[in-house]
């Protein structure tokens, strides 16, 4: 690389000319060193959250939306929560939350009878959710087998992370509309799919997307798509975090201002910190008596 300018986040899709099948390579750096700095995560969580990052972005490609796609699982494992958002701007933020610092780092042991939810939020109209099981030994894995229950369509991830970049592939069959005949559909999609587990995770980590697909599909007709870029940005606000407190309770948050003389928030995702003053916190629930329709 002969730029000093660092590169930005990105993924990248590609679609096979003869095949009704598409694909996305994403790889991260700075939104993936910005969502762990000063978290204090064990490697394992930290990494995993990497790999969270970069499916949130992978999925949020696969549909056409306005909003935010949220990949969360919930778990009795010691990893309570782990979550990555993705927006259709292709902002990320996500985080890992546990009672006690786990010591676990296997997917299955971390995520203990975890379930996978994606929701996507749009601006309008009801928010889709889509829930399973968490099944399989990684993410890559518990993902397949979402598409595989919801979707019916053959897909394949594929996760690398080292010390600070998180890379990520995913293929992924389309409707037939190219291939009808069923046949050459399904010993098309399992050449390439076959081909993409042939990756290394050193190759997904360090080699340019066009040395990548080169790689492993040179023998194809391939379209690529221009990068679309990716930045950690946080959507908390001065008036989400207003509406938070509110929810909480007059008593609880009056009692913590007269004895702090006020009430100090830091947002979880990226530590913005929010302050409210006394005055402020009665105008909150005063305007909450007055309908709470403040957004
Ligand atoms: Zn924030």
């Amino acid at each position: 690389m002969t730029s000093s300018q660092p590169s930005p986040d990105t993924s990248q899709r590609f679609i096979f000319e003869h095949a009704d099948v598409r694909g996305e390579i994403v790889r991260l750096r700075h939104s993936y060193a910005t969502a762990i700095a000063g978290k204090h995560y064990p490697d394992a969580v930290a990494q995993l959250l990497g790999q969270f990052l970069a499916a949130s972005a992978l999925l949020s490609t696969t549909i056409k939306f306005d909003g935010r796609l949220v990949l969360q699982v919930r778990s009795e494992g010691e990893l309570a929560v782990i979550m990555a958002e993705c927006t259709s701007n292709g902002e990320l933020r996500g985080i890992a939350r546990y009672a006690e610092t786990p010591t676990a780092t296997a997917f299955a042991e971390l995520l203990r009878n975890g379930t996978l939810v994606i929701t996507i939020d749009t601006r309008k109209g009801e928010p889709y959710q889509g829930i399973v099981t968490l099944e399989g030994e990684s993410l890559a894995q518990s993902l397949q087998a979402y598409f595989q229950q919801s979707e019916q369509l053959g897909t394949v991830f594929y996760f690398a992370v080292d010390r600070d970049t998180v890379a990520g592939l995913m293929l992924q069959q389309l409707p037939a509309q190219l291939q009808r005949d069923a046949e050459a559909r399904a010993s098309h999609w399992e050449h390439f799919s076959t081909l993409a587990r042939t990756l290394t995770a050193e190759e997904l980590l360090q080699l340019p997307n066009a040395d990548i697909l080169h790689r492993l599909y040179h023998q194809e007709e391939l379209r690529v798509f221009p990068p679309r870029e990716l930045v950690f940005k946080c959507s908390c606000s001065r008036e989400r975090t207003a509406r938070a407190l509110a929810a909480l309770g007059r008593e609880e948050i009056e009692s913590i201002v007269a004895e702090k003389g006020g009430v100090e928030i830091s947002c979880e995702f990226c530590g913005t910190e929010y302050n409210f003053g006394p005055g402020e916190v009665s105008l909150l629930f005063e305007q909450a008596l007055e309908g709470g329709a403040t957004h």
